[in-house]
């Protein structure tokens, strides 16, 4: 349509015809300026109220703050989900030709953040964020129990990291088992109206809803995810086969068939750190002040020509473990908050002086990034997001990938400068710590049981089964006691943050895995010309430009569109696929002989 307006038609009719639609347009834009200036100055400031009141919740559980989580909850969704903005934005949308881009992107957005409160069924609303509400507070507050005493997640995660007692290592892993069924009749109920909610507005259930943020079905993210696993088998192959003779050979145990999910060093055995010995990163992270590392993480971003984060970050962020003794209970997963989608920028993390840490504090500043970049006035609050939610991932990974770069750590004086690392130890530390299995856990596990559960509509009374089915089939990983020992009385899945918090959303991890290593090879390439594997970022400022006006777009474009103009490839594994290729070939040299897999 914005066509007859700029073309000199040559026939007066057509000339006139095109006079009344540029006036309709123009009737028509201003109508939908006048209602997505209300939309949004609604959206925002509820957005806040409710960030607000879930950052209490989530860092000082207690029932007051739940039940102001909950009546912020309710008044975002009274005003999101109103049948009046979806009656005027559905009626927009219907004429979207005549309409400029960034005008149907926030309509678009408007029926989406609709789909998660909407209040043509105020009934099934106020159940849902009750639910949700109770379900975070029983996440949040859970108390972990190990030997008689109270422990935190970190401390569990501390004797994975470290114990060589496998009966240790199974009591720690067990202890982090214990929230299952603690959250399991949460999640049966949040399954069925999370599920309601989007059948309200018309899709068919709610792991369809938030794949339409990525313009895509159901099936077309399960089958992208099934496509980024084909593509990296050969090499989960060698890698699975080389961890489990490596672990069976630290632990004096006879080579499994799969890896005891014990014997590695995360609770879902998602990322397998600590494994190749002469990368061990942790000792050079010993003793520092935890400060330090989230400051590092900030100069990171600074050095690349990013401002400093607003000083508010600092005192308003929850960065340290509660101390003991401290009458506290706060989530123990890192996260990063946009409170009221302007500079009042937070991080709820727990950390502590490890490689862990540091990688997971580049993460979430990632986040804050993006957040910074974004917040401007031709962004309006409704497109404060990132391209797609992989992007915003999938920055905070890249960061985190470009903040365990050798050359970097050298610069930087974190490790010494006479230290030769072992370059394919390095290489297969970040294979198994930040990127294979995990793709193999994200993509497979955690994305079909998601697909199952609520496309699929899998009764609770298989849950576990299923579970445990796919970690054996996509991670090659089995419980403790043997595939059939985690029978329905446990709900494992539940143990993960984002299956009760952040339902339907973990593809993004993947896919951002899968960006991470395209950005990291664009970058290398174009302005570090440094090789992918072995690079350093600090202080390129070229680099930090081409970021920034990548972020700084928001949600305001089509994100494959994005990718191809910044990048000049589509979404693909390519560069992932490179990146490890010198680890390949060490590998098979390694496995001679062994059988490869666990079929
Ligand atoms: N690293 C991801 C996150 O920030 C995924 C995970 O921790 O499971 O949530
Ligand atoms: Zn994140």
């Amino acid at each position: 349509m914005q066509g007859v307006r700029s073309k000199a038609w040559a026939s007066w009719v057509v000339w006139s015809v095109g006079v009344v639609s540029a006036l309709a347009d123009a009737a028509l834009e201003e109508r939908a300026g006048r209602f997505l200036g209300l939309v949004n100055a609604g959206y925002q400031a509820l957005y806040r109220v409710e960030s607000e009141a879930q950052w209490k919740a989530s860092t000082d559980v207690r029932p007051e703050h739940d039940a102001g989580s909950e009546v912020a909850g309710k008044a975002r969704a009274a005003f999101n989900g109103n049948p009046a903005i979806l009656r005027e934005a559905r009626e927009l949308l219907a004429r979207r030709r005549e309409l400029p881009e960034i005008q149907v992107r926030q309509l678009e957005r408007c029926l989406l953040n609709a789909a998660e409160g909407p209040m043509t069924n105020p009934d099934l609303v106020a159940r849902r964020i009750a639910a949700e509400t109770a379900q975070a507070s029983a996440l949040n507050g859970f108390q972990f129990r190990l030997g008689g005493s109270n422990v935190v997640a970190n401390d569990l995660d501390r004797i994975l990291a470290r114990s060589t007692r496998l009966e240790e290592r199974r009591l720690a892993w067990e202890a982090s088992k214990a929230t299952g069924p603690r959250l399991r009749p949460g999640l049966e109920k949040l399954r069925d109206l999370r599920n309601a909610c989007a059948r309200e507005m018309g899709y068919s259930n709610y792991f369809a809803l938030q794949v339409a943020a990525y313009g895509m079905t159901a099936d077309e993210m399960v089958a992208l995810n099934e496509s980024f696993m084909r593509d990296l088998r050969p090499l989960y192959l060698q890698l699975h086969t080389w961890a489990k003779h490596e672990l069976a050979r630290r632990f004096g145990q006879p080579v499994p068939n799969r890896i005891p999910a014990h014997w590695v060093n995360n609770r879902w055995a998602q990322e397998w750190g600590g494994m190749a010995d002469a990368a061990g990163m942790d000792r050079y992270f010993e003793g520092r002040d935890p400060a330090w590392i989230t400051r590092t993480a900030e100069e990171f971003y600074v050095g690349m020509g990013f401002p400093k984060l607003p000083p508010t970050f600092w005192t308003r962020s929850d960065l340290f473990p509660a101390r003991p003794g401290e009458a506290r209970l706060k989530n123990s997963h890192a996260s990063c908050w946009h409170v009221d989608l302007e500079n009042d920028i937070r991080s709820l993390m727990s950390v502590e002086p490890n490689a862990w840490w540091f990688t997971t504090a580049h993460h979430e500043l990632g986040h804050a990034y993006y957040f910074m970049a974004y917040t401007r006035p031709e962004v309006p609050p409704l497109l404060r997001i990132g391209a797609n939610p992989a992007f915003h991932e999938g920055i905070g990974e890249l960061i985190g990938l470009a903040s365990g770069q050798i050359p970097y750590l050298k610069a930087k004086g974190i490790l010494p400068k006479d230290d030769m690392p072992d370059e394919v130890a390095v290489l297969l530390n970040d294979a198994l710590t930040h990127a294979v299995p995990f793709l193999f856990w994200a993509s497979g596990t955690m994305t079909h049981w998601e697909a199952d559960v609520y496309a699929g509509e899998l009764p609770p009374g298989e849950w576990n089964v299923r579970w445990w089915r796919h970690v054996a089939d996509y991670q090659g990983v089995e419980p403790p006691g043997g595939v059939g020992s985690r029978g329905e009385e446990w709900c494992d899945a539940a143990t993960k943050t984002h299956i009760n918090d952040n339902p339907c959303y973990y593809y993004s991890y993947a896919i951002a895995t899968v960006l991470k290593f395209q950005f990291n090879d664009h970058i290398a390439r174009t302005f570090l010309k440094q090789p992918p594997q072995s690079c350093n970022y600090e202080g390129n400022r070229e680099a930090g430009e081409f970021l920034r006006r990548m972020l700084s777009v928001g949600g305001t474009r089509d994100w494959r569109v994005l990718l191809r103009e910044t990048t000049g490839e589509d979404l693909s594994t390519r560069a992932m696929v490179e990146y490890f290729k010198p680890l390949q070939g060490w590998l098979a040299k390694q496995n001679k002989g062994r059988k490869i897999g666990w079929e």
